[in-house]
C-alpha cells in the first residue's frame, strides 16, 4: 500500500468515529471545494450550473444539493471530454465499466481521488477483519481484457507477493466448484471476496457436498445483489462473518457492512450518496426510512473529471433512523436492490418490481439452486430454474400461483434447466427485461 493511500486510511480510521454533525460539516466542506472547482474549471459544469440557474455558493446544506442538475448514465457517456478539468488536477486514470445495464461507460479521475478510493476500500475491508498482507481468495468473473503474456506473468508474481488468489466464478460446473473448494483447502484464505450470487452458488455446493472442513472465513460479497437465501447458504459454508458491500467501478466502495451487520455504512468522506424517490408530481425527494429509491452519487474527491449527482441506475433501500450498534455515525443504507431496468410490466401496464423473484424464491431455497426470469417484448415471461433434488410439484404450483397473482395478465412459462448462462463479465442477472 502506497504512502498516500496509507495516509488516507489513517485519516479515515479516525473520521469513522466522529459525530454525525462533524461528519456532515466535513462532507459539506468537501462538496463546496468540488463545486467551486467544477464551476471554475470544468466546462460541462459551468454550462449546466448556469442553465439550472445555480452557483456553488447556493449549496450550503445537504438539502441544497438537490438544486443541482442530475447526471444520467447517458450524459456520463456523452460528456466525458467536456467534463475533464482544464486546470490541475488532470484526470490521469480512465476506466470503462462493464455495463451491467448493457451500455458500457467510461469515467476518468485524478490520482488524489484514487488514494481516497483505496483508503475507503481498505477501511471497509478492515471491518471484515481483512488486513493488507492477509491471504485473500477472489471468487470473481474473468478479467475482460487479457493482458499480453509478459504482463500476465508479472501480475501472477504480484498476486503471489500480495498473497492473492483468483478463482474464476464463471465456471460453476462440478469441476469449477470443486476447484474452488480445493483452493480454499490448500491456500487457506484469511478472507474471501466474491460475487454475491456466485458465492451463494459455491456455498450451496459446499453445503450439499458437506465439503466444509474449515472454521469461519470472513466473506465479503460484492458486485452483485446479495439475496437473503444466498446469505443463508454462505453463512452455513463460511461462518457468520458475511459482509455485504456496495461498490462500482465509477467510484469504488460506496457502502459496506460493519461487523454489527445492521445495514451498510456509506463512505461519506469520499462520496455523497442520495436515495431519491419520484413523487406523484414527478418531483424527486429523499427516500423515507424503509423506502426504496434511485441511487444518486457525488464523487467528492474527483476533481479531474467530476461526477456530480450521478444517477447510476442502482436502487437502494433507505435505512430506519438511528445509530448502528457499532457506534459509527456514518449513515447507512439497508440494502442495494436490483437494477432500475429490472421492473416488469403486467398485462395491464402496471409495474412489478424485479425484487418479486428473490422474495418468491426465499422459501424455496432448498428446492431452487438458481433461477432467471426473462420478460420478453410481448410481456410474456420465461422463468428458468435449476432445480435441486427437493424441487417437486408443490414447489412448481407455489411458483406459478404466486406469479399469476402478482404479474397478472401475461403468459408465464416455467422451464427446468441444467444451467443458466452468465453474462460475458461473469455476472448473473436474475431478472432481465427485454426492451
Ligand atoms: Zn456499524
Amino acid at each position: 500500500m502506497g504512502r498516500p493511500t496509507l495516509a488516507r486510511l489513517h485519516y479515515l480510521e479516525r473520521t469513522q468515529w466522529l459525530s454525525q454533525d462533524e461528519l456532515v460539516t466535513r462532507q459539506m466542506a468537501s462538496l463546496g471545494r468540488l463545486l467551486w472547482h467544477a464551476y471554475d474549471n470544468v466546462p460541462y459544469y459551468r454550462r449546466t450550473f448556469r442553465e439550472a440557474g445555480v452557483s456553488p455558493g447556493d449549496v450550503r446544506t445537504p438539502d441544497d444539493i438537490r438544486r443541482l442538475p442530475l447526471l444520467s448514465r447517458a450524459e456520463v457517456r456523452e460528456s466525458l471530454a467536456e467534463r475533464k478539468s482544464t486546470a490541475p488536477p488532470f484526470p490521469t486514470i480512465q476506466k470503462t465499466t462493464s455495463g451491467s445495464t448493457g451500455t458500457p461507460i467510461t469515467i476518468a479521475y485524478d490520482e488524489e481521488s484514487e488514494h481516497w478510493r483505496q483508503g475507503i476500500k481498505w477501511r471497509g475491508y478492515g471491518w471484515a477483519h481483512f488486513r493488507p498482507g492477509d491471504r485473500v481468495m477472489h471468487y470473481w468473473g474473468p478479467p475482460q481484457i487479457k493482458p499480453p503474456f509478459s504482463k500476465r506473468a508479472k501480475i501472477t508474481v504480484d498476486r503471489m507477493m500480495r498473497r492473492e488468489r483468483y478463482v474464476d466464478c464463471v465456471a460453476q460446473d462440478e469441476a469449477g466448484l470443486a476447484n474452488a473448494v480445493e483452493t480454499i483447502r490448500r491456500f487457506k484464505p484469511a478472507v474471501v471476496i466474491s460475487y454475491s450470487q456466485a458465492g451463494g452458488n459455491l456455498a450451496r455446493y459446499i453445503n450439499q457436498t458437506q465439503a466444509k472442513d474449515w472454521g469461519t472465513i470472513p466473506f465479503i460479497c460484492t458486485a452483485e445483489q446479495l439475496f437473503a437465501h444466498d446469505r443463508v447458504e454462505i453463512e452455513k459454508a463460511f461462518g457468520p462473518s458475511v459482509f455485504d458491500s456496495y461498490g462500482g467501478r465509477e467510484t469504488m466502495l460506496l457502502a459496506m457492512e460493519c461487523d454489527a451487520h445492521e445495514g451498510l455504512h456509506v463512505s461519506m468522506e469520499n462520496i455523497l450518496l442520495e436515495v431519491l424517490v419520484t413523487d406523484e408530481n414527478g418531483k424527486k425527494r429523499p427516500a423515507l426510512p424503509g423506502e426504496t429509491g434511485e441511487v444518486v452519487v457525488t464523487d467528492l474527491h474527483n476533481f479531474g473529471a467530476p461526477l456530480i449527482r450521478y444517477a447510476n441506475g442502482d436502487l437502494a433501500k433507505a435505512m430506519p433512523e438511528g445509530h448502528c450498534s457499532c457506534g459509527r455515525a456514518l449513515p447507512r443504507i439497508r440494502s442495494v436492490e436490483g437494477r432500475k431496468a429490472d421492473t416488469l410490466i403486467d398485462g395491464f401496464g402496471g409495474q412489478v418490481h424485479g425484487m418479486l423473484f428473490p422474495v418468491l424464491m426465499l422459501p424455496l431455497a432448498r428446492a431452487v439452486q438458481q433461477y432467471q426470469a426473462v420478460q420478453h417484448k410481448d410481456r410474456s415471461i420465461t422463468l428458468r430454474i435449476v432445480p435441486s433434488a427437493n424441487f417437486d410439484d408443490g414447489a412448481r404450483r407455489f411458483i406459478m400461483e404466486s406469479l399469476r397473482r402478482t404479474i397478472r395478465g401475461v403468459p408465464i412459462a416455467l422451464h427446468l434447466v441444467d444451467e443458466i448462462p452468465v453474462t460475458p463479465s461473469g455476472k448473473r442477472r436474475p431478472v432481465i427485461v427485454e426492451t
